[in-house]
């Protein structure tokens, strides 16, 4: 398989997301790429942080452990965990990471408040929604929601910035922006419910549906493919 040369690529994906805002009428400085760099290695990472990248998403804690401690000169470097997340692994989490996105059940946001270390600011935090139920069992429902956030917002050690999504694969512009569109509305209403909150993350649009994502207020755009090539391992 052909990789790419992430100098390029990376600047098509910048390219593309300016011009998804522009399209959108939304501000340039309105939404930033996070680069997943799951099953590819440290030297892809070193190379588009030297482009400028900062923001980087892992989904497999030991994967993402062995990276970080051959990047730990990388100054400025946020590490993102977009994963699943299992109880067994949160201690690796709450000490590695800057944000996790993946948090979707109560049990998870107390271990990870716990085990945050009192060194580190709190954990930058985005409860992982599910809304297409037919694609995906990680997530929490729309129904449950409110009662997570809640419980989330009164742990000190943690900080919700938003919500994340990965909705199942639809083609065409109007099909995708519909889920999208759900969790939009979503984090419109914990707004309303919790004004105090700093709720500023909508975490959505991977390298297929950047664009609807950004038309429905996408602020972190999580794209892995569109940067470092396709992936040979399953995800
Ligand atoms: C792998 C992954 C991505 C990136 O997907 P691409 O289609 O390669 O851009 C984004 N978000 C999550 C949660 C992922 O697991």
């Amino acid at each position: 398989m052909t990789e790419p040369v992430i100098s390029e690529s990376l600047a098509a994906a910048r390219q593309r997301l300016a011009d998804a805002l522009q399209q959108a009428g939304r501000p340039l400085a309105d939404a930033r790429l996070l680069a997943v760099s799951k099953t590819k290695p440290a030297a892809m990472i070193r190379e588009a942080w030297h482009l400028g990248q900062r923001d980087f998403g892992e989904n497999y804690v030991q994967e993402a452990l062995d990276k970080q401690d051959e990047l730990a000169d990388l100054a400025g470097i946020v590490w993102h965990f977009i994963g699943p997340l299992q109880s067994n692994k949160t201690r690796e989490v709450a000490e590695r990471f800057a944000w996790v996105h993946s948090v979707d059940r109560v049990k998870i946001a107390r271990r990870l408040n716990d085990q945050r270390p009192e060194a580190l600011p709190p954990l930058q935090v985005c409860l992982q929604v599910n809304i297409s139920a037919e694609a995906s069992k990680s997530g929490v429902s729309l129904d449950e929601l409110p009662a997570l956030a809640e419980a989330v917002l009164a742990m000190p050690r943690l900080r919700l910035r938003g919500l994340m999504a990965i909705p199942a694969p639809a083609e065409g512009l109007d099909a995708q922006r519909a889920p999208l569109a759900r969790l939009r509305q979503a984090l419109e209403g914990l707004r309303e419910r919790f004004p105090e909150a700093p709720l500023d993350t909508l975490s959505m649009g991977m390298s297929d549906d950047l664009e609807a994502a950004v038309l429905e207020g996408a602020t972190l755009v999580r794209l892995g493919t569109a940067i470092f090539g396709a992936r040979q391992r399953h995800e």
